[in-house]
């Protein structure tokens, strides 16, 4: 199954990600997470990420489509995969839908996390990271880079809800409420049952 989880910073997507994929047995693939572990790697690919990410602002389309495009060829990526954090703009929903294509596949559904403002807003700004064993705030998580990230989100990435609807693709669920609650609601919008099986009817 070939999944696109879709929503704004502060929604939750990497820790439904984790657990959903889990589920689905495919990889959770995260654009984020990738451009992290670039920029700590100290890599060509980080050096060119980082003014964007520590300003609240996408990377460009040509470098994150071609990381992603590598990504999905790797051998773990062929059955299926949820993508956490990508698309983000309408450009790479296209690029994503045309490179599948080439290999005879197609996207199974989008599923929208949604989560007003004020929340987002909030669960940000308290978010902290364990790293190397003490709890650290991400560089783009001070307040001005979340609002900043926001607006990102409305102008650039927001829109591919519209698009996915158009394509008959998208799921929308309520994202707050305690993480297994949101899990639960993930998985029935993406037809998985308690045994694992996607699409089955659910067990009487
Ligand atoms: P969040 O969803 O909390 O904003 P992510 O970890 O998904 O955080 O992304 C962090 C940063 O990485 C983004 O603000 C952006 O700079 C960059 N990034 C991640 N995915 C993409 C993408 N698909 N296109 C462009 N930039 C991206």
């Amino acid at each position: 199954m070939r999944v696109v989880l879709l929503g704004p910073p502060g929604a939750g997507k990497g820790t439904q990600a984790q657990i959903i994929a889990g589920r689905m047995s495919v990889p959770a693939i995260s654009t984020g997470d990738i451009f992290r572990a670039n920029v700590s790697g100290r890599t060509e690919l980080g050096r060119q990420a980082k003014a964007y990410m520590d300003a609240g602002d996408l990377v460009p389309d040509e470098i994150t489509v071609a990381m992603v495009t590598d990504r999905l060829a790797e051998p773990d990526a062929k059955a299926g995969f949820l993508l956490d954090g990508f698309p983000r703009t309408i450009a790479q929903a296209e690029q994503l839908r045309d490179s599948l294509a080439e290999l005879g596949h197609q996207l199974d559904r989008c599923l929208e996390l949604v989560v007003d403002e004020d929340e987002l807003v909030r669960r940000l700004s308290g978010r902290r990271m364990l790293v190397d064993g003490e709890w650290v705030q991400r560089d783009d998580d001070k307040p001005e880079t979340v609002r900043h990230r926001l607006e990102v989100y409305r102008e650039q990435t927001a829109p591919l809800s519209g698009f996915y609807r158009q394509a008959g693709l998208l799921s929308q669920i309520d994202a707050i409420g305690e993480i297994d609650e949101v899990t639960d609601r993930a998985l029935t919008a993406l037809g998985f049952t308690d045994d694992g099986a996607a699409g089955a009817p659910a067990a009487s």
